[in-house]
C-alpha cells in the first residue's frame, strides 16, 4: 500500500477558492495534509473545504487578504490555534491587471505588485517565523513562465512574478539552515479563470508554441507542489521549476 506523501503535515494554500490553489488544496488533502485555505471569497472556500472533508479530509477555511500584515497574521494565529504549526506555505493567491505599458495606470501597476509580491512578502515574512521557531518547513512561491520570457501587455504581472524568483533565491539562503526549503514553480498556460478571457486565436498560437503541444491543468501544477512539498525533494531549495510544456526550453 502506498504512503500518504503529507501525512499529518499542515498546509497553507494562498488563493484556494479557485484555479490552481483549489487543486492544491485538493491534493494536499488527498495526500494526508490538514489544509488551511486561504482566500478573499468566503463561500468558494467553504464549499471547497466541504468537499475535501466529505473525502476524508481534514481542511478549513479562511477569509485573509495575504497582502495586508493584520489579515495574514489573523490566518497565522487561526490556523495556529487550529492545527498547532505550519509546515508548508503555497504563496499561490495572484491577480493581473494586464495593459501594455503606454496604457498603463498607476494603480494597475500598484496592485498586481500588492498581491503577486508584496502578498507573497507579506505571509512567508510571517509564516517563516513559525516555521523557524518549529525547526523547519516548506514555502513554495507561485512564479510564471512570463517572468522568465516577458509577455506583451504584462509589465506589472512580469515584474512581480520576476520578483518573485528573486526572493525565492534569498529565501532559500537565510532559510536553508533554518530547516525551511523556498523553492517556485513556474507555470506556463494554465486552463483557469486567470486564463478564460484570452481570445481563442492567441490561445492558439499559444498552443503552437508548446512542445506538450496544450494548455496545463490545475493538476499539473498541483503536482508540482505535492512534490516539492514532499520529503521527496528535501534536497531541493532556491530551484524554480518550469511546469509548462516546454514553452520554455
Ligand atoms: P485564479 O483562478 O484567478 O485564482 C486566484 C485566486 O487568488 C482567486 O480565488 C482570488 O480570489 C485569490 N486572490 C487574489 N488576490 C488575493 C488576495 N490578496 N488574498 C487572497 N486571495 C487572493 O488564478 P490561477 O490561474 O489559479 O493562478 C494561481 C496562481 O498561479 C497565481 O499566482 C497566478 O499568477 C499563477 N499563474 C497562473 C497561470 C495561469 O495560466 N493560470 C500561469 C502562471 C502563473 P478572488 O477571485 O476572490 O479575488
Amino acid at each position: 500500500m502506498s504512503k500518504l506523501r503529507l501525512k499529518d503535515k499542515v498546509a497553507i494554500v494562498t488563493g484556494a477558492g479557485r484555479g490552481i490553489g483549489l487543486v492544491t488544496a485538493q491534493t494536499f488533502a488527498r495526500e494526508g495534509a490538514k489544509v488551511a485555505l486561504c482566500d478573499l471569497d468566503m463561500p468558494e472556500m467553504e464549499a471547497a473545504t466541504a468537499q475535501i472533508k466529505q473525502a476524508g479530509g481534514e481542511a478549513m477555511a479562511v477569509q485573509a487578504n495575504t497582502a495586508q500584515r493584520a489579515s495574514v497574521q489573523d490566518l497565522l494565529d487561526k490556523v495556529m490555534a487550529a492545527y498547532g504549526r505550519v509546515d508548508i506555505l503555497v504563496n499561490n493567491a495572484g491577480i493581473i491587471r494586464d495593459k501594455q505599458l503606454l496604457k498603463m495606470e498607476d494603480a494597475d501597476f500598484d496592485q498586481v505588485i500588492e498581491v503577486n509580491l508584496k502578498g507573497v512578502y507579506m505571509c512567508t515574512r510571517l509564516v517563516a517565523e513559525a516555521m523557524a521557531a518549529r525547526g523547519g518547513g516548506v514555502v513554495l512561491n507561485a512564479s510564471s513562465v512570463v517572468a522568465l520570457y516577458g509577455n506583451f501587455g504584462q509589465t506589472n504581472y512580469v515584474a512581480s512574478k520576476a520578483g518573485v524568483i528573486g526572493m525565492t533565491k534569498v529565501w532559500a539562503r537565510e532559510l536553508g539552515r533554518k530547516g525551511i526549503r523556498v523553492n517556485a514553480v513556474a507555470p506556463g498556460f494554465i486552463e483557469t479563470r486567470m486564463t478564460e478571457g484570452i481570445p481563442d486565436k492567441v490561445i492558439e498560437k499559444l498552443i503552437e508554441k508548446v512542445p506538450l503541444g496544450r494548455m496545463g491543468k490545475p493538476q499539473d501544477i498541483a503536482n508540482a507542489y505535492l512534490w516539492l512539498a514532499s520529503d521527496e525533494s528535501s534536497y531541493v531549495t532556491g530551484h524554480v521549476l518550469s511546469v509548462d510544456g516546454g514553452a520554455v526550453t
